[in-house]
């Protein structure tokens, strides 16, 4: 009898290391680090897949993409708030599903970002021109997948399309090496597999391991997911994947201790509304009852000076995080990243909207 699993499914279900090592570190050691100028601009809230552990799937979302005009618009000024780094990654949404998603990134490094970066799931890249899209100005593409198989894709992306997948990852690998490409690849496994038996896979070992450099890597799999503001609880996902349950991590006052690190970032969605923070959403995106939702630029000239105008509000929302009075959704969410205060108050000077 296979112990190992069930072994690690205990582990996984009951996270005493990762209850104890998390909650020390939220407690007493917060991240003390330069924090990147990064900022997230979403061009589509379409996707192909409707992975159990997301919240796509409850359809709380308009499915919309952004024309590449309003983008190159966006880009241009976050390049004048001093924003250095871009993620194209969508926080519900398939950055492939568009069909410009090659000028779209071509638009981010004319308008000046060094770091321009995706999650994606792959499964559409090879209906893109992949030349294109390695000398597009694109830094990093993370590929999230289940596993190499049918099998896994069913059960855990809800889709058929390991067979695109497999196409995209070999079309993509083959043209990586033959431009010796300096684009970093990531495969990151949301699955219930262990490392060990994603790279015993015939797909792996056939058409992947000997990529495997500086460049493209393969990354642990992720065992613990997010619980999208409670929308998704361990009996949604499958035996060897459990929700988050770190309790200082998730229970809001916990989290009084220090500010999180991502209440520093801005994400711009595909109708031009701007929320802080942005990896997380409830079902109230889309409307003013979202707790991180700051205005939509629609009503201004450009990011500038919607940034101006909203200066005070995201003062006051910073501000109430730190004192205990955090948004709605950072009172349920796992993703919590603690960060110092001299790091998070010296990158809040450091911004142009306070200017
Ligand atoms: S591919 Fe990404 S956006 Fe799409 S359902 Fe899966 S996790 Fe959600
Ligand atoms: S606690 Fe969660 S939702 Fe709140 S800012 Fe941090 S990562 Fe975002």
């Amino acid at each position: 009898m296979n112990v190992i699993r069930p072994l690690r499914t205990f582990i996984a279900s009951h996270q005493p290391l990762r209850v104890i090592s998390r909650s020390i570190r939220n407690v007493f050691f917060p991240q003390k680090r330069v924090l990147n100028r990064m900022i997230t601009v979403e061009v589509s809230t379409l996707c192909n897949a409707r992975c159990i552990f997301c919240n796509y799937r409850f359809g709380y979302r308009k499915k919309s993409i952004m024309n590449l005009d309003s983008f190159r618009s966006i880009a241009e000024s976050s390049i004048r708030l001093g924003y250095e780094d871009l993620s194209l990654t969508s926080m519900s949404g398939e950055l492939f599903t568009h069909e410009n998603a090659v000028q779209i990134i071509k638009a981010a490094k004319a308008a000046g970002f060094n770091g321009i970066f995706c999650f994606t799931n792959g499964i559409l890249i090879h209906k893109h021109n992949i030349e294109e899209l390695l000398t597009s100005g694109i830094t990093h593409i993370f590929i999230s997948f289940p596993g190499f198989s049918e099998k896994l894709y069913e059960q855990i992306f809800k889709v058929s399309t390991f067979s695109d997948f497999k196409k995209s990852i070999q079309m993509l690998l083959k043209t990586h090496k033959s431009l010796d490409s300096k684009v970093k690849i990531s495969f990151l496994p949301r699955t219930y597999l262990t490392l060990r038996e994603i790279k015993d896979s015939e797909f792996y070992r056939s058409c992947i391991s000997h990529y495997i450099s500086d460049l493209v890597d393969m990354d642990e799999p992720l065992y613990f997911y997010d619980t999208w503001g409670g929308d998704i609880d361990s009996s949604q996902l499958v035996e060897g994947m459990t929700v988050d349950l770190n309790p200082l991590k998730s229970i809001h006052p916990f989290k009084k201790t220090y500010p999180c690190n991502m209440m520093l970032r801005f994400g711009i969605l595909v109708n031009g509304d701007v929320r802080l923070c942005n990896c997380r959403y409830d079902s109230t995106i889309g409307t003013t009852k979202d707790s991180l939702y700051i205005g939509n630029i629609a009503d201004h000239n450009n990011l500038e000076s919607f940034m101006l105008a909203n200066k005070v509000k995201i003062e006051k929302m910073r501000h109430e995080y730190i004192n205990g009075n955090m948004p709605a959704l950072c009172k349920k969410c796992p993703m919590y990243t603690p960060v110092d205060f001299n790091s998070y108050f010296n990158y809040i000077k450091s911004e142009n909207i306070n200017r």
